[in-house]
């Protein structure tokens, strides 16, 4: 045995270094030094941070995809051995690099698609959290990993979750995925209430610190119906399959019912870097002196359905999974639309939800999209859902 390869550190791409869950995955690996080394960190616009990561954790490679920012990344950079490049186009084209061992997926929406598609070819080991990408297209994937040796393990703490309670068992046993939400910072308040939100509101979650994209997701609990797509296509478990189901403590990170009558589920303290390093440690764990969850200081655990009438964009997500073809992708990019001119204060709270819902009645449907027609289906929806706003 070639006990060198075996010791070999595994070398990490990071496609958004600069994030929420960016950061806490180079703490990760700041955790472990002696098995993870940074060895491609990725960002949008953050060039400051993105510098002062690279002069920590020395990659191989750093890309900032805004050539805006490029000038300024190369110079701070110029008397280290590592490469910088800029443009989208060359995020997809590093991550099929020989030496990258795992990519870790934590950019925002849409974007993430194209390098995860590049990485999932290049037969790479993926740590997904950029769900959209198989919100868009998690048909294509999942067609495209039966003929890849890519293999994706979830980053999402819910579906860390299910992963953890499907190990050992077998997937015809499984009855149904149990989904937990916390239900995010507008779970008490009325609807007519939500109706008056403002982003600064919205940005409050209770439980979770996360981007700003995904807490108003988190909001509006279109994330959760996110993650039910998400989750429909990791575990190949159809939708009418998956509860959701509101467990404001944030503690069960969600649950597996069998044939049987048993269910399994898996806690911790909700913080990101527990399914990160168990994402990265796979096939086994990784030991940390992190905080422990101590589970008598939870008095109690509560759990509730959800409200499908002040989070209408729920039962959308249910509708886009019933429909398939390319209408998951259509929701996904009037999200993003939307979100982007709620956090500017051009529209309100339940606008978010009224774009989508025309937007996706507008499309153009596709029942077996390609990659292209991903594409185009993206920009159609994208500049419609633009119009409702610019009214
Ligand atoms: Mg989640």
């Amino acid at each position: 045995m070639n006990s060198i390869e075996v010791n070999r550190k595994k070398n990490i791409a990071i496609l958004g270094s600069t994030g929420s869950i960016g950061r806490q995955t180079l703490d990760v690996i700041s955790e472990y030094p002696g098995l993870f080394r940074a060895w491609l960190l990725v960002a949008n616009t953050s060039a400051d941070l993105l510098i002062e990561q690279a002069l920590a954790y020395r990659p191989e490679y750093v890309i900032i995809s805004s050539e805006a920012c490029y000038g300024k990344v190369r110079d701070a950079l110029a008397h280290l051995p590592i490469k910088v490049l800029t443009g989208h186009s060359s995020i997809a084209e590093v991550v099929t690099h020989p030496d990258v061992d795992v990519v870790v997926t934590a950019m925002v929406g849409y974007s993430g698609l194209e390098p995860t598609i590049s990485a999932v070819k290049a037969g790479k080991a993926i740590a997904l959290a950029n769900k959209e990408t198989l919100v868009v297209a998690g048909e294509l994937i999942t067609r495209m990993l039966k003929t890849s040796k890519s293999v994706i393990y979830p980053v999402d703490s819910e579906h860390g979750a299910f992963y953890q309670c499907l190990v050992g068992e077998r997937s015809s046993d499984v009855s149904k995925l149990i989904l937990t939400a916390s239900g995010g910072p507008f779970r008490t308040w009325s609807k007519d209430r939500i109706a008056t939100a403002r982003a600064c509101d919205a940005l409050k979650h209770p439980n979770w610190s996360m981007g700003a994209k995904i807490t108003i997701d988190s909001a509006s609990m279109m994330n959760k119906g996110f993650e039910m797509i998400e989750a429909k296509w990791l575990f190949g478990v159809p939708h009418n399959r998956i509860e959701i189901v509101v467990h404001p403590q944030s503690i069960v990170h969600s649950m597996v019912e069998y044939c049987d009558g048993s269910v399994k589920a898996q806690l911790g303290l909700p913080d990101m870097h527990l399914p990160i390093r168990y994402a990265l440690g796979l096939p086994g764990r990784l030991k940390s002196d992190s905080r422990k969850l101590t589970v008598a200081d939870y008095a109690s655990l509560t759990f509730e359905k959800p409200d499908y009438d002040k989070f209408p964009l729920l039962g959308k997500a249910f509708e886009a999974a019933e429909r398939g073809g390319n209408a998951a992708c259509a929701m996904n990019a009037a999200n993003e639309v939307a979100v982007a001119a709620f956090l500017k204060g051009q529209i309100k709270f339940y606008d978010i939800y009224n774009i989508v819902d025309k937007s996706m009645a507008a499309a153009t449907f596709v029942p077996r999209p390609s990659y292209d027609d991903y594409v185009a289906t993206n920009a159609e929806v994208r500049r419609y859902a633009q119009s409702l706003i610019n009214l």
